[in-house]
């Protein structure tokens, strides 16, 4: 006998980000040096030193407090998970679920959507405006939807533009959604929209160290709420989700969080770099960018592109199905960029 799964789920594929071996990978947005050795060696000896026979802290209290201490927000309203898509999902199971609906501003990050899928929350798809923010229209097309969870994204993936905080405001005053603010990149540009937590309890913030942090390899995220939207996530957490393993490497990571900032200005100079030189080059149309990638428009089919840069070892992200015809390239290492920036020339030439 063969089992039949859920309808419809035959007809979505694994998401995957095609991972191929290239010289420079400018793919995922991740950062492009791995972790100072010091914290690597700190690491070794902490998780040598756990004690893994027993279940780990449910509470992760000491992780929550050292986040809490560093981003200057309450413990109660602080909580953690196995990176920020994890904490969007216990968002979803929490506040959408059957019948329930999320509003998405696209262009936007696939997964929201995709969540919302995974948790049978419908889904409202709106439309940012041509320069990709939050308009008034939008803002009022969203509240007449009536949704019960609100995706912004600031900074923005894959456009890379930040939401003003005022527009945020506007949004999550006149609605009784839970509005979710992805800011997985806000250490890069843009304004934060923690300081309207306090006014706004229905307003929650995700963050991630996958980026800025360089630790996409340890899965933490974590959500900055109101402690009642915290106390919600709670309910719906699978127990003991995140492991000693992961509490202690976040708890490491904000005790070495100057090392992981001090290397920030770096990549934002590198990004800086990308936006002059695709500027300089004709018939192509580039975004601004607040976080350490860039989209553009090559004036050739972005699949040709993209491929033309495989073959000379420079992977990037083909957006074509999120912005038409775009392509978005990560902030790497000056070596990488350079690499990126001749390749991309050789290519748009021939
Ligand atoms: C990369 C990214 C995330 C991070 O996901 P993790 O699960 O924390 O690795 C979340 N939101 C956006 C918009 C992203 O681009």
């Amino acid at each position: 006998m063969t089992a039949t799964p859920r309808p419809g789920l035959r007809d979505v594929s694994p998401y995957v980000s095609p991972q191929l071996t290239v010289t420079a990978r400018l793919n995922t947005n991740e950062c492009p040096l791995p972790l100072p050795q010091g914290f690597a060696d700190e690491l070794a000896d902490e998780i040598a030193s756990l004690p893994l026979n027993r279940y780990p802290d449910a509470q992760m209290t000491r992780l929550r407090e050292e986040l809490a201490t560093s981003v200057g927000h309450p413990f109660d309203g602080t909580w953690a998970a196995n990176g920020s898509n994890e904490i969007l999902t216990q968002l979803l199971q929490a506040y959408g679920g059957a019948g329930r609906l999320a509003a998405v501003f696209e262009p936007t990050y696939l997964l929201h959507s995709r969540i919302a899928w995974l948790t049978q929350t419908g889904v409202v798809s709106l439309s940012l405006d041509d320069g990709f923010t939050l308009s008034r229209e939008a803002i009022a097309t969203a509240i007449g939807a009536n949704p019960d969870v609100v995706f912004v994204c600031s900074p923005n993936n894959p456009t890379g533009n930040a939401q003003t905080p005022d527009a945020v405001a506007s949004l999550a005053g006149r609605t009784h959604a839970l509005v979710i603010v992805d800011e997985a990149y806000i250490e890069f540009g843009g304004a934060t929209c923690l300081p309207l937590v306090g006014e706004h309890p229905n307003v929650v913030i995700t963050r991630t160290m996958s980026k800025a942090f360089a630790l996409a390899g340890a899965r933490i995220g974590y959500a900055l709420g109101a402690p009642d939207v915290i106390d919600d996530m709670q309910r719906v957490r699978l127990p003991y989700h995140l492991s000693a393993i992961t509490q202690a490497a976040g708890v490491a990571a904000i005790r070495h969080a100057k090392e992981a900032m001090a290397i920030l200005d770096a990549i934002r100079d590198e990004r800086d770099r990308i936006l002059a030189a695709l500027r300089s080059l004709p018939d192509v149309t580039v975004y601004p960018s607040d976080a350490n990638f860039v989209l553009f428009v090559p004036p050739k089919p972005a699949s040709e592109v993209w491929q033309g840069l495989v073959d000379r070892g420079v992977l990037i992200r083909d957006l074509s199905s999120v912005v038409p015809n775009a392509l978005r390239v990560t902030a790497g290492t000056t070596h990488e960029v350079d690499l990126f920036l001749s390749a991309l020339e050789e290519v748009l030439a021939a």
